[in-house]
């Protein structure tokens, strides 16, 4: 089994799932943990719920990066190849000239 890492912790259970889809979109393995997901959801108020993202230890630059791309909320796409950020107007990467993530879409 392959060691796991903890990516983030806190937020709730919607925004986590919100991370994990785009995540998993990515090709990237995510286990949702938390005191949200034992009992029933609905029970707490949202902003009281703790969900944590757990990631394999191999995947975890990636899923950061994924991440911090997500929650700046920048029209922008961060290229594979070279891990340069594109506008989101550009197709192909300024840098290489790779196509275009799907990843940010
Ligand atoms: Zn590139």
């Amino acid at each position: 089994m392959e060691e796991r890492k903890i990516l983030v912790a806190g937020g709730n259970l919607l925004q986590a799932h919100t991370w994990k889809g785009m995540l998993e979109a990515c090709g990237i393995t995510v286990e949702l943990r938390g005191e949200a997901l034992m009992g029933g959801v609905g029970e707490l108020p949202v902003d009281m719920q703790t969900v944590e993202l757990w990631i394999p230890e191999s995947q975890q630059e990636q899923a950061q990066s994924q991440l911090a791309t997500l929650n700046a909320d920048l029209p922008q796409w961060q290229c594979l190849q070279c891990h340069e950020f594109n506008d989101a107007s550009f197709e192909l990467c300024w840098n290489c000239s790779a196509e275009r993530s799907e990843c940010h879409n």
